[in-house]
């Protein structure tokens, strides 16, 4: 092995901290920041556009699409801890920083569940699910994390704080959380949520095997149209595998399975709550959409109405694609990530929009937080 020249570039991060980066294909940073409380946070913020500094806030860093170099990332990864926890108003506060993972045990702990969401990658953070773009219409009932955030706490321009409070929830004004949900961290930093958490119902996956994509596609359809809502669904092409999991109070999930059954598909294997949990974890383990996925480097997130999946067919009979995912579906929207060996130039009428998972767009703003932005007082 060669000797270090000594002209190299001298990163000021630690090994396991460039690491982060590398693995997410992301350019390192000039710096980073790592609050440990509200007012840590707080005064990072101020103190950065005070200075006319360059940041972005960090979550896990699956989803960040612009550029870190030359810029200080403000992680949220101290900003852990659950809040609160209310079984009667089934209610979940946490810091922006917890875990997907880790939220969702200390609920199960509690006797309630966050099963009524979409799969997510297990380490991806709340700040981080919730201030991600994300395109397309808004889908009722189908799982968004979004849907379910009735509260926030966010830090904007110096001094700036903005409390959406849990009750009352708002007396007048505009409903400011979506300048901040799906705002990529641009008009602040979330620093709390609060998510609807459920009872645990009853719940089946259904597993249907030996589906083709266009198969696939018109039996989610097809349950869809009859108004049965499923809490999530994961499709592999690859595997030619639909699971669809269901929950409501026994007797109505009886009725909508015997009613799949008898009028669209028998499943090949139905899997009780305990090994539907498991999968689940299982899944959001190896999510599909992730920068640090295997092959994230030859990987496109879709965002498309079902149609444009079926004229002319994407599947796995396209020239260069491997392999597809699917983890939602509505007819007006799909989302799917799909793995091609070469670059993916395929027309694709009633697409909502296409990303490369390792995408790097230019940096967003030279200064972080902007106060006419983040003009969020309550
Ligand atoms: C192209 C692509 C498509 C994806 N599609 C899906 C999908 O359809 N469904 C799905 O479940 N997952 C999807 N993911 C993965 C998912 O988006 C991430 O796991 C998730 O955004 C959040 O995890 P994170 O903590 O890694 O966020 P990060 O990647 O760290 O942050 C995401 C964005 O939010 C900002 N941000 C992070 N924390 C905060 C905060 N506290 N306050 C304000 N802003 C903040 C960041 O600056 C960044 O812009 C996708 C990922 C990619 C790359």
């Amino acid at each position: 092995m060669m000797e270090p020249s000594g002209r190299e570039h001298e990163s000021p991060l630690s090994a396991p901290r460039q690491h982060f980066y590398q693995a997410r294909a992301l350019t390192e940073p000039l710096e980073e920041r790592i609050p440990a409380t509200r007012g840590e946070l707080a005064a990072m913020v101020d103190e950065l556009h005070a200075r006319g500094r360059p940041a972005l806030v960090v979550g896990d860093g699956q989803h960040l699409r612009h550029d870190l170099g030359g810029a200080v990332a403000l992680r949220t990864e101290r900003l852990d801890q659950l809040l609160n926890l209310s079984r009667e108003n089934g209610l979940v506060s946490a810091q922006a920083g917890i875990r997907w993972r880790d939220l969702q045990d200390a609920v199960e702990a509690e006797g309630l569940t966050l099963s009524h969401y979409a799969l997510m990658p297990s380490t991806a953070t709340l700040g981080g699910l919730l201030a991600r773009f994300r395109p397309g219409p808004k889908t009722l009932g189908q799982g968004a994390i979004r849907d379910g955030c009735v509260a926030l706490a966010a830090r904007g321009a110096p001094g700036r704080s903005y409390d959406y409070l849990v009750a009352p929830r708002k007396a007048s004004g505009p409903d400011l959380r979506y300048l901040f949900i799906g705002g990529e961290g641009h008009h602040g930093v979330i620093t709390e949520a609060t998510l609807v958490a459920r009872r645990q119902l009853d719940a089946e996956l259904l597993i249907f095997e030996g589906l083709p994509l266009s198969e696939a596609l018109t039996l989610l359809d097809a349950i869809y149209r009859a108004q049965i809502r499923w809490q999530w669904v994961y499709y592999s092409a690859g595997a030619k595998r639909l699971q669809l999991a269901l929950g409501a109070p026994g007797q109505l999930l009886r009725t909508q399975v015997r009613w799949i059954e008898a009028h669209l598909r028998a499943p090949d294997a139905h899997l009780d709550l305990d090994a539907l949990r498991a999968r689940r974890r299982w899944l959001e383990d190896r999510h599909p959409a992730r920068r640090t996925h295997a092959r994230a480097r030859q990987a496109s997130a879709i965002w498309c109405t079902a149609a444009a999946l079926q004229t002319p067919p994407l599947d796995l009979s396209t020239p260069d694609i491997d392999e597809l995912t699917l983890t939602s579906f509505a007819p007006d929207r799909v989302e799917l990530v799909v793995e091609h060996g070469a670059p993916l130039d395929v027309p694709m009428p009633g697409v909502i929009a296409r990303w490369p998972l390792c995408q790097t767009l230019p940096p967003r703003s030279r200064v972080p937080f902007a106060p006419e932005a983040a003009d969020a007082r309550r």
